[in-house]
């Protein structure tokens, strides 16, 4: 330490009363070990004073260095119901405490003293580690507790908790996601029953009923990875989902027994598998991902078709890159413009009078309906013209989502 710190330290202390604490911290680096109540008595020492400041008499932190031990009781309070096992810990300190600390900071041109605010997170972090034998984690914490030191009063932060899993839904007339009421935008109305929803059920909140409960999140989100039409199945495999629980007080749970207890409310209508924990990075990634689709098709016809002619069709669209206007049913939520989507299989599985069955497998994001109706010729090339007769589809199933 060099001895113009010495002087600096003690012209401030005729000036101030400071704890060892807050002297230490202001001088932390002209001091190499210790910690700042270690490194206060040592510049006290240095400068033979023997009277020791008590916390609650230092000018500038008002005993605010002494109630670490106040804050960790009231933050352990405070996490006593959460399960995690990573945590982090901030505070809001009293503005008059920084206003005094920046002063100082100034009167003694001080660049690298640390804000006390630091040091009482630092400290803290340092006694909760082995008390809860829980890890503090800076940028990923499972949960932050923030003390505001003004009002004695710690508020949670806390990491959704993401499950990813496959669905397939084995009832048709049930949107993947929930939708507000059109006309009271969620608040309620006459026309939503007063429930401020669009649909009575959907695949998200049936698949996140028992997790809500298992976990006793407050909310959550439901980030499928592209989503079939109301009326289509989703069959086969099923279709990739992260379900984001936020708020979770629980987050060590059972997801075999989630499994189980889902499908068992569920049966034949929700079926869920292949449940794991996940990430938010892994939303980006299951949405972003062109997962191959293959569906079971019923179509309709004006007119009895002609087996041949249609499997000669068929055939035809094999390998083939079709452009897709943008359908009128999705128009008020998708900008208007043309789509190419490759098809990679189509075949005939049954012709019977005005009814046929086929099987395709395109690329994520091709319009289903429109391929076989052309819907106005918005969609080139399409079934209805191929074969010369103007056909619908009647049932549609998503049989198969390519990729994890
Ligand atoms: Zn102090
Ligand atoms: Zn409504």
């Amino acid at each position: 330490m060099k001895a113009h710190t010495l002087t600096q330290a003690e012209q401030l202390l005729q000036k101030y009363r400071l704890c060892d604490s807050c002297l230490g911290r202001l001088f932390r680096k002209e001091i190499t070990k210790g910690s700042n109540t270690e490194k206060g008595q040592w510049i006290r020492t240095q400068l033979h004073q023997k009277n020791k400041i008590p916390a609650k008499e230092c000018w500038l932190c008002e005993g605010l260095t002494d109630e670490i031990h106040h804050f960790i009781d009231l933050i352990t309070k405070t996490l006593e119901e959460y399960e995690f096992d990573t945590f982090l810990i901030g505070s809001k300190i009293d503005e008059d405490i920084q206003e005094k600390e920046h002063q100082l900071w100034d009167q003694l041109t001080l660049e690298d003293a640390e804000p006390i605010k630091m040091e009482i997170n630092r400290e803290i972090g340092k006694i909760l580690e082995p008390q809860l034998k829980k890890t503090v984690d800076i940028p990923n914490p499972d949960i932050m507790a923030v003390i505001d030191t003004a009002y004695d009063h710690v508020t949670l932060q806390i990491s959704s908790l993401f499950i990813y899993g496959r669905y397939r839904k084995l009832q048709r007339g049930i949107p993947q996601t929930k939708w507000p009421c059109q006309i009271c935008l969620g608040k309620g109305c006459k026309k939503c029953k007063y429930t401020g929803k669009l649909y009575e059920i959907t695949v998200e909140e049936l698949i996140a009923k028992k997790a809500l409960e298992l976990t006793q999140g407050t909310d959550e989100s439901f980030h499928g990875s592209g989503r079939e039409d109301i009326d289509a199945r989703m069959l086969g495999t099923g279709r990739p989902f992260i379900l984001e629980v936020k708020d979770p007080k629980k987050r060590n749970i059972d997801l075999s027994l989630l499994e189980k207890e889902t499908n068992n409310a569920l049966k034949n209508i929700i079926e869920i598998s292949c449940l794991r924990f996940s990430n938010r990075e892994e939303i980006a990634r299951i949405k972003a991902a062109e997962f191959r689709k293959t569906y079971r098709v019923t179509m309709e016809a004006a007119q009895p078709l002609n087996k041949e002619k249609l499997i000669k069709v068929a055939q035809s669209l094999q390998g083939q890159l079709i452009k897709q206007l943008t359908p009128t049913r999705v128009a008020h939520r998708r900008a208007n413009k043309i789509r190419e989507r490759l098809i990679y299989n189509c075949t005939i599985e049954s012709v019977e009078g005005i009814i046929a069955i086929l099987t395709l497998e395109t690329q994520s994001g091709t319009y289903v309906k429109e391929l076989v109706s052309g819907d106005n010729k918005k969609t080139q090339p399409n079934l209805s013209e191929l074969i010369g007769i103007p056909c619908k589809v009647k049932e549609l199933d998503v049989i198969d989502v390519k990729g994890e």
